[in-house]
């Protein structure tokens, strides 16, 4: 009889502890073509209610095998992706390709046992060198330990400033490391078949781009070249798919915004009267404004004032 309260004590503790970890948010498939689907998650910050999720990534289904791009911020998340990839295709995922190395494109790695790994060749140092950082932010998001997510960088690297044609299970794509733009080691996926463009964080759609690892005046220059593509869908790393006209939207607001920074360096100002003398109206448009602006603007001015000093 003891024994039996017991284990139905021990069944309900098992519960109680269950019903903490909440479900994460369901994956937005979107089709793009026969063989390319945009797996869209929640365009928030991490946090205990998403659980972390709130990345995009792209499934491209080859002849023998499966390709995905970005994995999500823990093992959980990844797994969670790899389960709705699972539900689109019965094909294995052959290669998983991380766009940069922020935890939120890369930590779900863990999740792809024997899967090839693509990278740049900077974003495969960056996942070896920030991988703690990471998974204490992750940790701090979702407010609890994550046993099980650690860094997986890259076994096949490409070097900064290339574009590559690559054919992976028959799906030909270019590889375009550009030299720096959201981080040091971003890697877009063009689909020149697909007319698919894949742009990891270097494109975000409806919220606020982050500056946190960025070069912000050669991401402006990223974004202009990301113009000659003659995209037909652009999957951005996080938001909803993208026109080029958005693309030509977040390039002019990222282009002023730094002039209007480097005007007020050259004029005599400081940092604060940045706030006072730049617009930030279209800025205040995009979701997670509060969070980030006073981030990217400190980021900016740094890099104004070590380029005009
Ligand atoms: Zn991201």
């Amino acid at each position: 009889m003891m024994k039996r309260i017991l284990l139905l004590l021990a069944g309900v503790a098992v519960m109680a502890g269950a019903a903490l970890v909440k479900p994460l948010p369901a994956v937005k498939t979107v089709k793009v073509n026969e063989r390319v689907y945009a797996l869209l998650g929640p365009a928030e910050l991490p946090s205990a209610h998403n659980g972390g999720y709130m990345v995009n990534s792209t499934l491209i289904l080859g002849d023998k095998g499966a390709i995905l791009i970005d994995t999500g911020l823990t093992d959980e998340v990844g797994a969670h992706i790899r389960k709705a990839a699972e539900k689109i295709t019965r094909l294995p995922i052959t290669h998983v390709i991380n766009t940069h190395h922020h935890g939120d494109h890369s930590l779900g790695n863990v999740s792809f046992a024997g899967v090839e790994i693509i990278s740049s060749e900077n974003c495969k140092k960056l996942v070896e060198d920030a991988s703690g950082d990471w998974i204490a932010i992750a940790e701090n998001a979702v407010g609890r330990k994550l046993p099980n997510t650690r860094a997986v960088p890259a076994s096949r690297t490409y070097a900064s400033q290339t574009r590559t044609p690559v054919e992976i299970n028959g799906v030909k794509m270019e590889f375009w490391v550009p030299e720096a733009a959201h981080t040091k080691g971003d890697l877009l996926v063009w689909l020149p078949e697909d007319k698919v463009l894949i742009a990891g964080d270097v494109l975000v759609n409806t919220t606020l781009p982050n500056f946190r690892d960025a070069e912000v005046k050669k991401w402006v220059q990223t974004l202009a070249e990301v113009q000659q593509y003659p995209a037909r869908t652009i999957i951005p790393g996080h938001g909803p798919l993208m026109s080029m006209k958005d693309v030509k939207a977040m390039h002019k607001r990222m282009g002023d915004f730094y002039a209007g920074v480097e005007k007020v360096y050259q004029s005599g100002g400081a940092e604060a009267d940045v706030r006072r003398q730049v617009s930030l109206k279209e800025w205040q448009k995009l979701k997670h404004f509060d969070s980030l602006m006073g981030g990217n603007i400190n980021r900016t001015w740094l890099q104004v004032e070590a380029e005009n000093f």
